[in-house]
Formats: structure tokens, sequence, C-alpha cells
């Protein structure tokens, strides 16, 4: 029986809640092998990773000055545009691939720009005048909401902010144009730090996987008559090889056309996986091998 999404939402609940509920929804999902599972091009994802962490050596080594750190941050903000172009001409940009593949580059050029960001406000950590950090605020003018975008598009998005606040006071004949720097570079840095740095609880962790899997399902536009899907169901499934999944039921909003979209929880699964070795206390198992995590 079909429940709203926001009431089944685990959002409220821990990651054992969300561990519980898939050993009794598991036994209720029998399509659940016909599901789609995201399947985003990895050729294209590493030939980026790769390109962005050559750059980024580049960059840290050479970065000494906030000025030099802020310039490089809109370098890599440039190509993340190309990027981004041509991705769209490889996969559609409302496709379930499309768009995990574009959320994927977009967390690697996100932890580039930290990186950058970090190294440029250590490089010089005297304060701004207060004076000049309000005229810096007054000309970046209103953050832009979020809507359904997901956090590394947000903040990429208020880094391009930031970068285009700097070019335009650094043209003000007095503000300093070393100032403008800092102010954006130490804007970029607190917010992306966070993002990049705290994976560490657990808790949160299973949320913002949540919250990711639904960003990219609302973006998600029927490939017959570019209508939105709307969410009617959504399960927990564990797997043979102990992946904990959710399923997203969809249905097309114009044709109706139903979609499953299988995404397996990183934290759940690894819960999963404790809870069985511990069960099994004594037999050898083969674990698995260790899910790569983002720079
Ligand atoms: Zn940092
Ligand atoms: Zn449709």
């Amino acid at each position: 029986m079909p429940f709203p999404i926001d009431r089944s939402s685990t959002r409220a609940r821990g990651p054992l809640a969300v561990l519980l509920l898939g050993f009794c929804a598991s036994l209720l999902v029998p399509g659940a092998a016909l599901a789609d599972r995201a399947n985003p091009d990895t050729t294209f994802i590493e030939t980026q990773r790769a390109s962005v962490l050559d750059h980024l050596d580049g960059i840290l080594a050479s970065v000494m000055t906030p000025s030099q750190a802020l310039e490089s941050v809109s370098l890599l903000l440039l190509d993340r545009r190309g990027a981004n172009a041509e991705l769209g001409s490889r996969l559609s940009p409302t496709s379930l691939d499309g768009i995990e593949t574009q959320d994927e580059v977009d967390r690697i050029f996100l932890s580039a720009i930290h990186a950058v960001s970090h190294a440029g406000v250590q490089a010089d950590t005297a304060a701004s005048p207060v004076e000049l950090a309000l005229r810096f605020g007054e000309h970046l003018g209103e953050i832009p909401g979020m809507g359904a975008s997901p956090l590394p598009f947000m903040l990429l998005s208020l880094a391009e902010l930031a970068v285009a606040t700097a070019d335009s006071m650094r043209r003000t004949p007095d503000f300093p144009e070393t100032e403008a720097a800092k102010l954006a570079l130490r804007l970029i840095h607190t917010a992306t730090h966070d993002q990049v740095e705290s994976s560490g609880n657990i808790v949160e962790r299973a949320r913002t996987e949540q919250f990711r899997h639904k960003s990219v399902l609302v973006r998600m536009r029927c490939p017959k008559d570019g209508a939105p899907y709307r969410t009617i169901d959504m399960k927990t499934k564990i797997h043979g090889n102990g992946d904990v999944a959710t399923i997203y039921f969809l249905n097309c909003t114009v044709c109706g056309e139903a979609v499953t979209v299988d995404y397996v929880g990183e934290v759940a699964s690894k819960l999963n996986r404790i809870a069985d070795r511990q069960k099994i206390r004594g037999k050898p198992r083969p674990t698995p091998p260790p899910r790569r995590l983002d720079p």
C-alpha cells in the first residue's frame, strides 16, 4: 500500500531505524529486482577527477596569497562549466545517470575549491577591516535560495557569486584588491569547509544520503514528455550481498509511466554488514571491498 514520501521519510530517525525498516520491508518487495540502479558515466567522472587532481597539485604547490587562490578558484569554476557542457553532450541532464554524473563531478570540483580556499585563507589569516567586510556583504546581495539543487551545486553557485563580487569590488577605487580577494575566499572557505570535511557523523551522513537521493529524483524528467515525476512510494530492501537499498517508486506526472529507482545506502549497508557479522560470529566471511570516499 502506497504511503506519502514525507511521512515515510526516515529523516527524523536514526540509521538503526532505517536498518530495522530494511529487515521488515525486504520481505515485501517482490519487484525490486526490476528497479533502476543509477549508472553514472564513470569514465567521464574519473577523467574529470584525474584532471582536477592534477590541476590541484599545481595550484597547491604555488598558491602564496589569497588573490592567487581566488584566481585558481575562478579557473576551477571555469573548468567545471566546461565539464558540464561536455557532459551535456554525453548524457541527458535530466536523466538519472546524467544527474548522478553531474553531482559527482560537482563534488569533485567542490572538494578542490575547498582545498584551494583553505590554503588561501591560511596564507593570510589577518582579519579584514569590518567596514570592508560589510561593504563586500552588501555587494554580494541576496544569496539565491536552494530549491531542488543539491548542496554541492548550491555551494558552487555561491562560489561563483563570491568570485564575481570580488571582481566588481576590485574595480571600486577605494576598495583594496587584496581585501576583496580575502573576503571572497573566506566566504567560499566557510561555506565549503563543513560540507567537505564533516563526513564523520553517521546519522548526519544517513540523512544527507537520503536528502541527496530526493534531490536527484526531483530533477529527473520523463524522456517522453519532459514532465517531472511524483514519488508515490518508497521501500527498503536488503540485497543478497548485504547492501541495504531504498527503492523509490515514481510516476510521470503527465503520462503516468512508472519508474523505480534503487539506491544503495552506504551508511545503512555498512550497519547491516556489521549486524550480519555479529550474528555469525566466528565464521569467516569475505569482507566486501571498502567503498571509495569522496576526495
Ligand atoms: Zn577548510
Ligand atoms: Zn511521461
